[in-house]
C-alpha cells in the first residue's frame, strides 16, 4: 500500500557528497561504487593515480565521481581533498577515512624485531592520516550542524595477536580517536563511527598473508587465487563463522552505506565489526 512504500528516491545516500581515502583499491574502491549506486557524489582520494582515475571513470562523469591525489600523511593534501568536495558539490556529507597500510613487520614477528621507522610509517598513515581526516571533515561539517565521518579500523585493533604490532595498535587507536571525536562532535551534529573488517582478499589482505607465510609478493593477479590464499590461511579462525561465507570488500561497503545513511542518524562513537563473529568467538 502507499502507506508502506518508501520515499520517492529510495537510494540511501541520494544527493550526499562523500570523500573516500584509499579509494583506488579494495574496500575504498568498492565503497565508492556502492555510494554512487546509492545516489552519492564521490571524491576518490588515493596515492595510486592510475588506479584511482580508472576507478572514478568507471563510476560515471566528473559530476558523480572524480579522483584526486591525496597522501593522507600530508595534512595539506587531506585538507585539499575536503575543499575539493566542497568547491565542486557545495558541501561534505560523508568522510570515509579508509586509507591504510600493514607495514613491513608481519604478524607473529617478535617484538624484539620491531622496526621503529616502520612503526612511524604505519602510524603516519593509519592513525595520523585518520586524525587529519576527522579534523578537516569536522571543519567542513560542524558549521552546518551535520555530517558523518567513518574510519576503517580492523579486527586486528580489537584482538591482540592477529596482526603486526604497529598495525594492531594503529587500528586500536583509530577506535579511540573515533570515540574521542564522536564525544565532542555529537552536540555539533556530526557522527563519527569506525568499521572493523576481518580479513579480505584485497591487495593488502593478500599481501599480509603472503608476508606471514614468507611467500614472495606477487603483482596484480588472479583474484580468485588470492581469495583462496586468504581463505586457506584464515580457515582455522573461520570455523563455522559466517557459515562459510567469504568476506568481500562489498560487505564492508554496504556497512559503510548504512552508517553514512540517515538510517544511522542516532548512531555515533560506534565500532561496527564486519567479521562474521571472529571477535566474539
Ligand atoms: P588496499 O591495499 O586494497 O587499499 C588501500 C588503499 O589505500 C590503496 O589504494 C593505497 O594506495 C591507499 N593508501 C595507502 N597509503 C596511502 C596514503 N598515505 N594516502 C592515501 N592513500 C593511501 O587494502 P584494503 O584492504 O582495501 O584496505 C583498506 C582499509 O581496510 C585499510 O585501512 C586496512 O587497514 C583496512 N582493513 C583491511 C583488511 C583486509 O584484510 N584487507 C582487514 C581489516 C581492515
Amino acid at each position: 500500500s502507499r502507506f508502506l512504500s518508501g520515499p520517492s528516491d529510495s537510494r540511501r545516500l541520494a544527493g550526499k557528497v562523500a570523500v573516500i581515502t584509499g579509494a583506488a583499491s579494495g574496500i575504498g574502491k568498492a565503497t565508492a561504487a556502492e555510494f554512487v549506486r546509492n545516489g552519492a557524489k564521490v571524491v576518490l582520494a588515493d596515492v595510486q593515480d592510475d588506479l584511482g582515475r580508472a576507478a572514478a571513470a568507471e563510476l560515471g562523469g566528473p559530476d558523480t565521481a572524480c579522483y584526486t591525489r591525496c597522501d593522507v600523511t600530508d595534512e595539506a593534501q587531506v585538507a585539499a581533498a575536503v575543499d575539493l568536495a566542497v568547491a565542486r558539490h557545495g558541501r561534505l556529507d560523508v568522510m570515509f577515512n579508509n586509507a591504510g597500510i600493514t607495514g613491513g613487520n608481519y604478524a607473529g614477528a617478535p617484538i624484539e624485531s620491531l622496526d621503529m621507522a616502520d612503526f612511524d610509517r604505519v602510524m603516519a598513515v593509519n592513525l595520523r592520516g585518520v586524525a587529519a581526516g576527522i579534523k578537516h571533515a569536522a571543519r567542513a561539517m560542524a558549521p552546518r550542524g551535520r555530517g558523518c565521518i567513518l574510519c576503517t579500523s580492523s579486527t586486528a585493533g580489537a584482538l591482540a595477536g592477529s596482526g603486526p604490532h604497529a598495525y594492531s595498535v594503529s587500528k586500536t587507536a583509530v577506535v579511540g580517536m573515533v570515540r574521542s571525536a564522536a564525544a565532542e562532535l555529537a552536540a555539533r551534529g556530526v557522527r563519527v563511527n569506525a568499521i572493523s573488517p576481518y580479513a579480505i582478499a584485497t591487495p593488502m589482505g593478500a599481501r599480509s598473508v603472503r608476508e606471514m607465510l614468507g611467500l614472495p609478493p606477487r603483482g596484480a593477479g588472479d583474484e580468485e587465487e588470492e581469495e583462496e590464499l586468504v581463505r586457506r590461511v584464515f580457515e582455522e579462525d573461520l570455523n563455522e563463522m559466517g557459515g562459510g561465507v567469504v568476506l568481500r570488500a562489498e560487505d564492508v561497503a554496504r556497512a559503510a552505506v548504512f552508517l553514512a545513511s540517515d538510517d544511522a542518524r542516532y548512531i555515533t562513537g560506534h565500532n561496527l565489526m564486519v567479521d562474521g563473529g571472529f571477535s566474539v568467538a
